[in-house]
C-alpha cells in the first residue's frame, strides 16, 4: 500500500517560508494499493496538487474513491479545485459520514452555492456517486474499510484500511474522550480504549496532533489531540509508526520539528520502538505485510447506510444540572429530535420500557438508577451518561453508549447524541414473537423433527427451489424457541442459527411471505450479522410453512446478491411451500 501527503495542515491552509518543510495546505492523503485502487482520504486544499498530478499523468478515464472524514471546510475546501471532476468521462465516489437531515451532496453543494463559488457542485461533468456512511466495515477493490466515529465537534469518521496485508489508520479531527489522557499518560479506559482497538496493530497511524500539552489546556473541546495522546494511543495499540497531522496554522517547520524532537526523547528506550514522524507534504511511505501484528478481522458493505433509518427519533433525558441539561436541548432541537424529560434516572428508565426512544440521557450520580436490576432491563437502548470524569458505574447491564464530561458545548453534545443514534438507527431488528408463541412451539416440537438427520425427500425440494431460482442457498427452516433449525440446506454449511439473527422468524411472525431484495437497504437487516458476515445475505426471499393452522418455519432462498423478484417467482416459493408442508404431513402421520 502506498501513501502519499498531500495535505497536513489543520484548520487553515497556511502557504508562506515557515511552512515550506511540513507544507501549508490543509487535509489530504492518497492511497494506493498494488493492484491499483486508488483512494483518496479528505478533500483540503492539498486535494488540488493531487488533481493535477491526476490530470497531468491520465491516459485514461479517471476512477477513484474519496473517504471524507466530516465536513468541516479544511476536509472539504479543496473539491471545487479538484481537476478530475470537471472531466465528464471520470467517475468518482464519494464517502462522507451521515448526517441527521442533510445529504451528504447537500452539505458539499453548500460551499459551491452562487455566492460562493461559479461552478455548481451537479455541474462538474465528472459522473460523480455518493455513499453516505455510518459505522461498521465495507469494501472498495482489494482495499477493506472500517469506520468508528471520533470525538470531534463534527460527526466525525476515522477510517482503517486494509490491504496488501498492510494496515492504515487515518484519525484526524479528534480529541481524547477521557480529557486527562491529552497528557498520554492514565489508564486508557472505556472510548479511548475502543479507539485504541480501532488502530490494533497498524503499520501506519495518520493521527490527528494539532496540540501540544501546553496548547490543550485551553483548547479542551475542540475536537483535537495532543501529541501526548497520539502516541499513548499508538503504543497501546502496537501500531508501528505514527505520523503527526492536522498540524496547527501556527506551528512553523522548526516548531514541528522541535515536538517530533520532543515526543521521540520522551521514547527513547521504549520497546518496541515506535516511529514517530510529522507528516509533511509531498511524503510518500510504502506500506509492506508486517507479520504478527495484531488486526481485527474486517467484514464487508456494512457501513453504508440508506436513508430511510432515520425516523421518528426520540430522545429521553433525566438531566437535573440546568446547564447541561440546556445545552443537551439546544442540540436535540438543532436536529429536530423530539425530547421527552423525565425527573430521574430510575423514572427515564421506566418510561423507556413503554416509549421505545432511540437514546437516554441520564446524569451520573443518580445512585437509584440500575438499569441491570429489577428486569428493567433497555433492551439495549443505549444511553449517554452526563458526568464530571468518565468513571466505572456499577451498572450491569447497562448499554453505555458514551459520556458527556461536563461542562460541554451545543455543538459537542450534538455530535455526541448524533453517534449515539446513528448507531440505534442501523441495529438490525429481532423478530417479534408469534402470539400462539406456545401453541406454535407445541406444533413444531409434535413433528418430532427436530435434530433429526437429512432426508432426500426435503433436500431434493431446496435443490429445486435453488436451481429454479438459480441462486446458492436454499433452507427449510424451522423456527425454534431461541433457533432456527434446518432440516435441509442446500448451499449453506450450518445446522442452525440463532433467533436473534433470523430471517426467517420475521417470516414466521408475520405468516406472509418475506421477499428482502436488498438487505443492505432495509433497515431490519442491514447490520445482522449474517448479512455482515458469513453467509453474507443480500437477498431473502422465504415462504411461510404451516403444520394445521400454525406456522412452523418457512421454505427460503438466499443469494449474496441482490435481486428483484417477481409475482410469479412468490407463486413459485408458495408451491415449495406446499410440497415441503405435504412431507411434513406424511412424517406426523408416520409418528402417529
Ligand atoms: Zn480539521
Ligand atoms: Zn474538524
Amino acid at each position: 500500500m502506498h501513501v502519499r501527503f498531500w495535505g497536513t495542515r489543520g484548520s487553515l491552509p497556511i502557504p508562506g517560508p515557515d511552512t515550506l518543510r511540513f507544507g501549508g495546505n490543509t487535509s489530504c492523503v492518497e492511497v494506493r494499493t498494488d493492484s491499483g485502487t486508488h483512494v483518496i482520504i479528505d478533500c483540503g486544499s492539498g486535494l488540488h496538487g493531487l488533481g493535477q498530478a491526476l490530470v497531468g499523468a491520465r491516459k485514461s478515464a479517471l476512477k477513484g474513491h474519496i473517504l471524507i472524514s466530516h465536513t468541516h471546510w479544511d476536509h472539504i475546501q479543496g473539491i471545487p479545485f479538484f481537476a478530475p471532476f470537471f472531466i465528464p468521462e471520470n467517475e468518482w465516489d464519494i464517502y462522507a459520514p451521515k448526517g441527521l437531515g442533510q445529504s451528504v451532496q447537500d452539505t458539499l453543494a453548500g460551499q459551491m452555492q452562487y455566492a460562493y463559488f461559479p461552478v455548481r457542485l451537479d455541474q462538474m461533468g465528472a459522473k460523480i456517486r455518493y455513499h453516505e456512511l455510518v459505522e461498521g466495515d465495507f469494501q472498495i477493490g482489494d482495499v477493506s474499510i472500517r469506520t468508528r466515529y471520533l470525538n470531534h465537534t463534527a460527526l466525525t469518521l476515522g477510517f482503517r484500511l486494509e490491504a496488501d496485508g498492510a494496515a492504515l489508520v487515518y484519525a484526524s479531527d479528534h480529541e481524547p474522550f477521557q480529557r486527562h489522557l491529552a497528557s498520554g499518560n492514565g489508564e486508557i479506559l472505556g472510548q479511548d480504549r475502543k479507539h485504541c482497538e480501532f488502530l490494533a496493530g497498524a503499520d501506519l497511524v495518520i493521527h490527528d496532533a494539532q496540540f501540544t500539552l501546553h496548547e490543550y489546556a485551553d483548547k479542551v473541546g475542540w475536537g483535537h489531540s495532543t501529541v501526548d495522546y497520539a502516541v499513548a494511543v499508538c503504543r497501546a495499540a502496537g501500531a508501528a509508526r505514527l505520523a503527526l497531522t492536522h498540524h496547527d496554522p501556527l506551528r512553523t517547520d522548526d516548531a514541528i520539528e522541535q515536538i517530533v524532537k520532543d515526543a521521540l526523547e520522551k521514547q527513547r528506550g521504549v520497546k518496541p520502538p515506535l516511529d514517530i514522524f510529522a507528516a509533511a507534504e509531498g511524503q510518500e511511505v510504502h506500506l509492506k505485510a508486517r507479520d504478527n501484528a495484531p488486526r481485527p478481522a474486517i467484514s464487508t458493505d456494512a457501513a453504508l447506510s440508506d436513508a430511510t433509518a432515520l425516523v421518528s427519533l426520540l430522545v429521553l433525558m433525566a438531566v437535573k444540572d440546568p446547564i447541561a441539561a440546556n445545552t443537551i436541548r439546544e442540540a436535540v432541537q438543532a436536529d429536530d429530535i423530539a425530547l421527552v424529560e423525565v425527573e430521574s434516572a430510575n423514572e427515564a428508565l421506566t418510561t423507556a420500557q413503554s416509549v421505545r426512544p432511540s437514546l437516554i440521557i441520564i446524569e451520573a450520580g443518580q445512585s437509584d438508577a440500575d438499569p441491570g436490576k429489577g428486569g428493567r432491563s433497555t433492551n439495549d437502548i443505549p444511553i449517554l451518561v452526563v458526568a464530571e470524569k468518565e468513571k466505572a458505574l456499577a451498572w450491569t447491564n447497562a448499554a453505555i453508549a458514551g459520556w458527556l464530561i461536563k461542562p460541554f458545548s451545543s455543538a459537542y453534545a450534538r455530535t455526541r447524541i448524533r453517534a449515539c443514534l446513528l448507531r440505534t438507527a442501523c441495529r438490525w431488528e429481532r423478530a417479534l414473537t408469534t402470539i400462539n408463541e406456545e401453541q406454535r412451539l407445541a406444533a413444531l416440537h409434535g413433528l418430532s423433527i427436530l435434530d433429526t438427520p437429512p432426508e432426500e425427500r426435503f433436500d431434493r425440494i431446496t435443490r429445486l427451489a435453488a436451481s429454479s431460482f438459480k441462486v446458492p442457498m436454499a433452507l427449510v427452516s424451522l423456527v425454534d424457541r431461541e433457533r432456527q433449525w434446518f432440516k435441509s440446506a442446500h448451499g449453506l454449511d450450518v445446522a442452525e442459527t440463532s433467533r436473534e439473527t433470523s430471517f426467517c422468524s420475521h417470516a414466521v411472525s408475520s405468516r406472509e411471505v418475506l421477499v428482502v431484495p436488498d438487505t443492505f437497504h432495509d433497515p431490519r437487516f442491514a447490520d445482522n450479522p449474517l448479512v455482515t458476515q458469513g453467509p453474507r445475505i443480500r437477498f431473502y426471499a422465504g415462504c411461510p410453512i404451516f403444520v394445521g393452522a400454525d406456522c412452523v418455519g418457512t421454505v427460503c432462498v438466499l443469494d449474496q446478491r441482490p435481486r428483484q423478484i417477481d409475482a410469479e417467482a412468490v407463486s413459485q416459493l408458495r408451491y415449495f411451500a406446499a410440497l415441503i408442508e405435504l412431507e411434513l404431513c406424511k412424517r406426523q402421520s408416520k409418528s402417529e
